[in-house]
């Protein structure tokens, strides 16, 4: 793909403040002969003080704030589009500095706010049912890019709202966040960074799709999060049609991995099952999560399908979905099913999309926006399954 202009710009960019964690931001401080523990004042000051501006930065050393500024890149990424559904889900189009566009949505319930982040600008995952996988891969995302949609949408918050605080992080958007493992990593790790947001343990879900050896990883080498794993099939044969992943991580590889993740800290493991008409939600798929499941270590959270402009699946009745559920519950699982919301703003589980192709109506300002290579949406649709 020829160079555009942004491309061009981009090569001169500072490196993104919000990519370091605490620990980072000590060794650059070291490095550069300031004392580390400036790092946590900085820290304070940006992620408890919402001042982004080094120079406000009182208690902070003149040499450490100077270097920091002229070195780093301390803007917020740009929300260039946020609609409001009627049930009060507020989804956000955040722009990054290629000109990529994430959805981003802040989902209220009961004293909650909870803000289901992107990982991926798509994802190469390629399940059937799912919207994002259309897209294809487009590319990671970096740490200041994730921590950066949870930083950009609380300062609109702040400016737009009567005090409206997100309190929980669900990596539920665009993306397998396991794909982006590292960039994952150090993303968690500065949400929950005690003098900086501070989020707890059990504020933070990670969804996967279920990528084997990174899930072997999660125990050892991952911060205590919350596991949720799309299973949407107990039966194998009918997972490889949902979730081509199947075919290279089956049922048996997956759940020897699952059990790696130390129970105690993880609590119980949420096992999202994806409801389609005549798919999944027979008396043999009833018998078939029940035989596999263990009621005591897995709580069951039900998805209706939501159905997109053409989508190849279909929602079952509400009666269906009831029968499934009460059919879990008799088998004495915690069986929940996810209310869809934000439907109205296309903003509900596996309707997030970016829509890139709209960045230039929406912010005419912005100058010539790089229009991602048409190549990578190659992989949409396609067992292309991430090592
Ligand atoms: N990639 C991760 C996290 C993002 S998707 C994962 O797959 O787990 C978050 C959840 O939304 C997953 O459980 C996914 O299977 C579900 N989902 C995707 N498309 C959907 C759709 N059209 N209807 C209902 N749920 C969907
Ligand atoms: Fe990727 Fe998750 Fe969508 Fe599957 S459901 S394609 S893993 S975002």
């Amino acid at each position: 793909m020829p160079e555009g202009p942004q491309t061009l710009k981009n090569r001169n960019m500072k490196p993104s403040f919000f990519d370091l964690t605490h620990d980072d931001l000590k060794v650059v401080l070291k490095e550069k002969g300031f004392s580390p523990f400036g790092a946590t004042q900085i820290f304070d000051w940006v992620y408890r003080k919402w001042i982004f501006e080094p120079a406000l930065w009182s208690n902070v050393s003149k040499g450490a704030r100077e270097f920091l500024s002229e070195h780093y890149d301390m803007s917020l990424l740009k929300i260039v589009w946020n609609g409001l559904s009627k049930d009060g889900t507020r989804k956000f189009l955040v722009k990054m500095v290629d000109g990529q566009t994430v959805e981003t949505v802040a989902i209220p319930a009961r004293e909650r706010l909870t803000l289901c982040v992107s990982s991926q600008v798509g994802c190469a995952v390629g399940c059937t049912f799912c919207h994002t996988a259309t897209q294809g891969l487009k590319r990671h995302l970096k740490p200041g890019e994730v921590v950066g949609q949870y930083i950009a949408v609380q300062d609109w918050l702040n400016k737009n709202t009567l005090e409206e605080k997100l309190t929980n992080i669900v990596y539920m958007g665009q993306g397998e966040p396991l794909h982006n493992y590292e960039n994952m990593k150090k993303a968690t790790q500065i949400f929950m960074q005690e003098n900086g947001l501070a989020l707890g343990q059990r504020r933070i879900t990670l969804s996967t799709s279920g990528l084997v050896p990174a899930i072997e990883k999660l125990a050892t080498d991952f911060p205590t999060v919350n596991i949720a794993i799309s299973l949407h099939s107990a039966r194998n044969d009918v997972r490889t049609e949902l979730m081509p992943i199947n075919k290279v991580y089956d049922i048996e590889r997956l759940f020897k991995a699952i059990k790696q993740i130390p129970l105690k800290a993880h609590r119980r493991i949420t096992y999202e099952y994806l409801l389609a008409a005549d798919i999944n939600d027979t008396q043999e798929d009833v018998d078939a999560l029940a035989k596999l499941l263990n009621p005591k270590e897995s709580k069951i959270n039900l998805i209706p399908f939501n159905e997109y402009p053409g989508s190849k699946y279909k929602r079952p009745t509400e009666q269906k979905i009831m029968w499934f559920l009460d059919q879990m519950i008799k088998k004495g699982f915690t069986c929940t099913i996810r209310t869809t919301k934000g439907t109205d703003i296309l903003a509900a589980c596996g309707q997030l999309k970016s829509e890139f192709e709209k960045v230039n109506l929406w912010n005419k300002d912005a100058g010539p926006v790089v229009i991602p290579s048409i190549a990578s949406s190659v992989l949409q649709n396609q067992s292309q399954i991430p090592q």
